[in-house]
Formats: structure tokens, sequence, C-alpha cells
């Protein structure tokens, strides 16, 4: 019998009137004969409001298992819900935790990856003709731990399920009709991309498209799981994530917000280059990643790009150097142009400076990794320049740069 897995996201469970509509979705998928698995998100912008709350009776630095025990009710709330409704229907449902759902991580508070499922019980409540509702984005380590898996990490709890069980699909319900060249919210002209590779979805996600957790089309791409993203609101098929002869194309332009760059200004006679790499380094170590390391500025300063949640943990690891004179952060953004081949990549490098450098001075173009190109800019650029980029490379490509 077919498998299928349906994930839905906040959006579409963020009343009980919407909890209602959902359960019509799942039981059509049901009445054709399918064994149904869904995995649901938190209720609307809840784990936000749960993080504003740990925020009112803890203001330093929060114990990460205490969150990961508070953040991973709000599925837990939904799971229920959504079997309760189901049930009101006459149909068999089950609703599980992360853990009652066989789901293992590893024990990394707040960004905690699945290694591995025990099925059984799922399977077994499965052949008894129920609708299994498992709560995402939460597994148990091996010592007993409740551990989430990364804000939107309920993708991955879908596709991991959906690998282990050998689904026939697992569709991702969301608030657009699919996966777009551009987030539709910032780029008004984005175009709806009706098929992509798991490679141009994985560097999609990795790059910001938040509509995909990265790690869900891991767990999807591993075990040839095809994926869909498609709307909770109408009928549409949405973008299918398959193994597809590639075109050879832009795949689409993604943003990245939330980030800082951190200047830090030395006292005179300072070994720069030495003193920036042994700095770097104990960031690093604290499991910071560092988005773009700009090492030296001038005689006096060096800079990096890092996450805007990390900057408190970074300035007090800073604080243990005594050459350190001022420490300055300016808000950035990240915008990046994907291409489906890194050939392509390379062809298009002139076109990319010659249209940031005519039209936004002073962004700060790198080539981020094979296929990607990323420019960094002020907080407050970073619309235009996604809309300028999304105009020249896949809106209007033959757009004369100087215009
Ligand atoms: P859910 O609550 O269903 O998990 P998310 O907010 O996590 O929804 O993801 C859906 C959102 O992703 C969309 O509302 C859209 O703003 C954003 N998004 C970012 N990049 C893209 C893209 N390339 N295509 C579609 N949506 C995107
Ligand atoms: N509720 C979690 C979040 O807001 C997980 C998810 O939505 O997938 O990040
Ligand atoms: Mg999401």
């Amino acid at each position: 019998m077919a498998i299928v897995v349906q994930k839905y996201g906040g959006t579409s469970l963020n009343s009980t009137k919407r909890i209602k509509e959902v359960t019509k979705r799942i039981l059509e998928e049901k009445r054709k004969g399918s064994q149904v698995v869904v995995v649901v998100s938190a209720m609307g912008s809840s784990t936000d409001s749960l993080v504003e709350m740990s925020k009112e009776v803890s203001s330093h630095h929060p114990h990460h298992r205490e969150m990961d025990m508070l953040l991973s009710t709000g599925e837990q709330v939904t799971s229920s819900l959504v079997a309760l409704a189901l049930q009101s229907k006459g149909a068999g449902a089950l609703s599980l935790t992360g853990w009652q759902a066989g789901i293992y991580t590893e024990e990394t508070f707040g960004d905690a990856a699945i290694l591995s499922i025990d099925p059984r019980k799922i399977r077994a409540h499965l052949d008894q003709g129920k609708i299994i509702v498992v709560a995402g984005f939460q597994g148990v380590s091996e010592n007993g731990e409740i551990c989430t898996l990364g804000r939107g990490g309920s993708d991955t709890t879908a596709a991991a399920l959906a690998a282990e069980l050998q689904a026939d699909r697992c569709e991702i319900f969301t608030d657009v009709d699919g996966v777009f060249t551009a987030d539709p919210r910032i780029v008004k002209e984005a175009k709806m991309i009706p098929k992509l590779t798991y490679k141009q979805m994985q560097d999609l996600a990795e790059m910001g498209a938040g509509v995909v957790h990265p790690r869900a089309v891991v767990h999807a791409h591993r075990n040839n799981v095809p994926l869909f993203v498609r709307s909770s609101f109408d009928q549409q098929e949405g973008t299918r994530i398959d193994h597809f002869h590639e075109q050879t194309h832009v795949t689409g332009i993604t943003v990245e917000k939330d980030l800082t760059h951190l200047t830090i200004t030395v006292k005179e006679k300072t070994n720069i280059p030495e003193e920036t790499s042994a700095a770097l380094k104990v960031i690093e170590d604290a499991g910071i990643v560092i988005r773009r390391a700009l090492f030296k500025e001038d005689l006096y300063s060096f800079s990096f790009i890092i996450q805007s949640k990390d900057v408190k943990q970074t300035c007090s690891l800073l604080q243990r150097r005594p050459w350190i004179s001022k420490v300055s952060c300016e808000n950035r953004s990240a915008v990046s142009v994907i291409f489906s081949h890194e050939s392509l990549a390379f062809n298009f490098n002139n076109r990319l400076s010659k249209v940031l450098k005519t039209k936004r001075n002073g962004a700060d173009i790198i080539f981020h990794r094979p296929r990607v190109w990323r420019v960094f800019v002020p907080d407050n650029e970073l619309s235009r320049t996604a809309q300028l980029l999304h105009d020249v490379f896949i809106a209007k490509p033959n757009l004369s740069v100087s215009i």
C-alpha cells in the first residue's frame, strides 16, 4: 500500500478553523487508499511566542536543554489537536511526540540532526488503518533528552520519516504555491518553479530559501523520495523535487537576513595576522559559523560576518583578548545568485560585478561555493538588491546593465 507523508506548516495550522480545513485534505488522501503519516508544525507563530516568553523569565543565557523542552511543546499541541479533529470525523488517528515516533537525534540542543528512526510503532498503527500525526521538529537523544531540529525543522521530520518508511512521496504544505525563483514576499515578479532537482533545492535551501529546511532535502535525496512543496490553501500541484535532467540556467535568488559585520580595532603593535587567526579559531571552536572572513581592513582593524544571534557570545569570547581596543557592529544581509552549473556561475561573473558596480557601489561579492555567488549588503539594501539581481538574471536576462 502506498505511504504518503504530508507536512503542514505553522500558517496552515494557525487556528482551530485551519486545523479542521487541513483534516479534509488528510482524509482525501486516506480515501484514495494510501497509508498516511502527517507531520505538524506548531500553530502560527507560537514557537516565536514561546521564545519571547522564555526571554521574559530568563534574560541572560537561556539553558539550551530547557529551551528544547519548551519549544517542543508547540508541535505537541498541534499533533493532538489534528488527531482529535480527525477522530471527530470518524477516522482512526493517533498523535505521537518525536520520541514516541522513534526519532533519535544527536544531543545538540536547538539544532540536532536525526541519526536514526525506529519505525515499528508507526508501522504497526498504520497497518491497523490509523492516520499517524507526528509532532515535527523534535526527537530524543540516546540519554533520553528532547532535542529540537533547528527552526523550520518539521520539514526534516517529514522527509526523514518519508525516507525511513520508503514513502511514495513527501508533501510539504505551506502558505505559498511552491518554490519560487525568489522569496515572493520580497520579489513580486518571482515565478513558481514546477520542477527542481534535489541539488538545486539544496542550494536554494542552504542559501536561505526558508520554504524547505536544507536537511529535509538531504533525507529525501538519500532515499530518492519525491518531495513536493505545495499550498495548503488550494489544490495546485506545486513544485516537484526529484531526479530530473538539469537545464542550464539560473536557479534562483535567495536572501539571508540577520547577519552582523563585526569590525575589531586593535591596539598598536598587534600582530594582526597571528591574533586574527587565533581569535577566529576560538570563535569557530565555540560552534559559531563565520559567514565571511574579511580579515585585514587596514593597519589596525580586521572584520568578519556572523549571524546576529551569535554576536553576544562572540563579543564575550573576544573580551578576553587584551589587544582589542574596540568592537563595532553593522547589520548585514546576504543575497545569493544560484546557478544550475558551476561553469555558468563563472560565465556570469563579469555580469554580476558590472551590475553591482553600476547600481550598488560598495557591495561585497564573493564566490561562496560552486554554483553560488553571494553579495553582502547593508540590511536596508536587501530588497532592492534581491529585486535587481532577479531582474538581471531571471526576469529580464537580456536587460542591458548600463540602463
Ligand atoms: P511553514 O510555516 O509552512 O513552514 P515557512 O514560513 O517556513 O512556512 O516557509 C514558507 C515561506 O518561505 C513563504 O511564505 C516565503 O515567504 C518563504 N520563502 C523564501 N524563499 C522562498 C522561495 N524561493 N520560494 C517560496 N517561498 C520562499
Ligand atoms: N515550529 C518550529 C519553528 O517555528 C518548527 C517548524 O515550524 O518547522 O521553527
Ligand atoms: Mg517552514
